[in-house]
């Protein structure tokens, strides 16, 4: 058995097949999940300068003078890097003075760190398995994003005392701003207008509290809300599954959502588990808060501290020019941030370690392959809900690992 890296929920029962050093059956996975073993998806192009085909050492020398050069270099990325790397970059961070961001400065950051600092209750994804009668996804689409969330952790598995199982056990919440695939096969379906989510995180407080709603401004009427609230306060175990859809709409204000989850748990217990898109992102989050005491979007800076705040992130320090080159580590910003900002990166020399090509290895002035973790090497991560796992080495590979390419940086560049 092998654990997947296709999302967060790090499924640990995969059992694949080697013949020939090569994947031949992936079993269990889902299609995501399946896919990711075959190697096709890895990159096993050589390093390249400008383009032009290097071995490590010059890729690497080439590296070092970038960011020896660089009086304010940035390191972006590792959400899909295990434990290990994330260590090590967060020590080059630190040794470069570097700023340092991840994708969760613009996604679920806001609530990884208030679950860490416990103003928001949370639980084990095993603890829902086992307890949970009432599983919202608010602003989340399991079915698309987490193909097995549903069927392993959440609602269709008989848990120690959830045994009669999803018919009889369970009640599926479905809180979103269209009718999603998760939402088709849920009990409860609550379609609500874009950004109405933080009215209807107040009306639900206010409903708890004996108040009528005034649902108008939300598209759900008031007997709705008030079947809702009632719902949520009758959890004998609840949990709310929160996504990009209500991250969004919250705009990181997360004062009604902590009041929300006060609230049922005076009256109830309910817990929240973000649902995180790359595999370890909440790896990241722990392992720089536990150095700086923050989970994303810092500078080290020259005193041994570090700052840090929104304008210290990744996509602010971009459009106002703050970094003069950047190491990115297993991350695409060219896919996942707008072009007009992201474009900034072929403007300065950039440095990528990846196992596969993206749009932003083909403007990157260094790009250094990397071994994919959990098929040509191993490592530590962490699930959406704190777990830890083992990706393994299942594949033989003559291409460096993330931790040692890092490793060599830390080595190579002057203090
Ligand atoms: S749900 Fe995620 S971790 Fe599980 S098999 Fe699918 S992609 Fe892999």
């Amino acid at each position: 058995m092998v654990v997947c890296f296709g999302c967060s929920c790090l499924c640990d029962d995969i059992e694949v097949d080697i013949e020939s050093g090569e994947v031949k059956e992936v079993r269990n996975a889902c299609r995501i999940g399946a896919d990711l073993f075959f190697d096709r998806r890895v990159n096993r192009s050589k390093c390249t300068v400008d383009g032009d085909h290097k071995n490590y050492d010059d890729a690497l020398k080439y590296a070092i003078d970038i960011l020896n050069e660089a009086e304010n270099p940035f390191i972006y990325g590792l959400d899909c890097s295990t434990l290990e790397t994330q260590e090590k970059a967060v020590g080059l961070a630190r040794k470069l003075n570097a700023g340092m961001d991840d994708s969760s400065s613009f996604s679920d950051g806001a609530i990884v760190e208030k679950i860490f600092k416990k103003s928001i209750k949370t639980c084990t994804l095993e603890d829902v398995r086992n307890e949970s009668d009432v599983i919202v996804y608010w602003g989340s689409d399991p079915s698309n994003s987490h193909p097995r969330h549903l069927s392993k952790f959440s609602y269709f598995p008989r848990g120690e005392h959830r045994q009669k199982g999803w018919e009889i056990d369970r009640t599926l919440v479905c809180i979103d701003v269209r009718q999603s695939s998760t939402m088709k096969i849920s009990r409860k379906k609550y379609i609500i207008k874009p950004e109405s989510d933080k009215k209807l995180v107040g009306e639900i407080i206010d409903a708890m509290g004996g108040k009528v709603p005034q649902s108008h401004e939300i598209g759900i009427d008031a007997k709705k809300l008030i079947d809702l609230s009632n719902l949520l306060k009758k959890a004998r175990h609840g949990i709310i599954f929160s996504g990009m859809g209500l991250t969004c709409a919250l705009k990181n204000d997360l004062g009604g959502l902590e009041a929300i989850m006060e609230k049922m748990n005076e009256l109830t217990d309910f817990h929240l588990i973000p649902m995180l898109e790359h595999y370890n992102t909440r790896g990241f989050n722990e392992t720089l808060y536990s150095r700086t005491g923050y989970v994303n979007s810092v500078k080290f800076n020259s005193k041994g501290a570090t700052d840090h705040g929104p304008e210290h992130s990744f996509v602010e320090s971009l459009i106002h020019n703050k970094f003069d080159a950047a190491l990115i580590v297993g991350s695409d910003p060219l896919s996942n941030i707008p072009y007009s900002i992201s474009n900034k990166l072929s403007k300065i020399p950039t440095i990528t370690i990846d196992s596969v090509n993206t749009p932003t290895t083909a403007i990157s002035k260094v790009v250094i392959p990397s071994a994919k973790d959990g098929i040509e090497s191993k490592g530590r991560v962490l699930r959406m809900d704190g777990i830890e796992l083992n990706l393994e080495k299942i594949i033989d590979s003559s291409v460096m690992t993330e931790e040692k390419i890092i490793t060599a940086l830390i080595e190579g560049v002057s203090v």
